[in-house]
């Protein structure tokens, strides 16, 4: 099934000047960009993006690094988006990421780990709104 999953290239993968090599390996990897944008988040709009994680005990880190810089959300398309995107970047933890994937070759540890994926179809749709209007998206073509 086509599916949409939402990216967010995360602030050490802009201040490490990594934006490219990862949006190349999207790329080749077979994902459309139907949406991109660089921001900057507000802690608020980090603690609501991740507000499912209130309480535990990462949360306030993950807040504050979310926040500490600009980020680079990407909404993407492609069959099997969700699975596969998720496949290219590798667990959460680089340490414990497959070689090759985008964290494992980028991250440094399991907070700063380069890279957002969606973890389901259905957040995926609900976090590409989060960051982009209807007529910001572009159908594939
Ligand atoms: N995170 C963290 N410590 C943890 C678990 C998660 O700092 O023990 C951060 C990390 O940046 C991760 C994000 O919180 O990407 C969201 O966690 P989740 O479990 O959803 O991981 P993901 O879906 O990003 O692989
Ligand atoms: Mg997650």
């Amino acid at each position: 099934m086509i599916e949409r999953t939402l990216a967010i290239l995360k602030p050490d993968c802009v201040r490490k000047n990594l934006t490219g090599a990862v949006i190349a390996r999207i790329e080749k990897a077979g994902f459309k960009i139907i949406g991109m944008k660089k921001t900057r988040l507000t802690q608020e709009t980090a603690g609501a993006f991740y507000a499912v994680h209130k309480g535990r005990p990462f949360y306030d880190g993950l807040v504050e690094f979310m926040s500490s810089g600009a980020c680079v959300p990407i909404a993407l398309e492609k069959e099997n988006a969700i699975a596969d995107f998720r496949t290219l970047i590798g667990a959460t933890d680089p340490a414990e990421a497959v070689p090759g994937t985008i964290r494992k070759d980028f991250a440094d540890n399991k907070g700063e780990n380069i890279v957002h994926g969606s973890d389901s179809p259905e957040n995926g749709k609900i976090e590409i709104a989060f960051f982009f209007s209807v007529k910001e998206l572009i159908e594939v073509i």
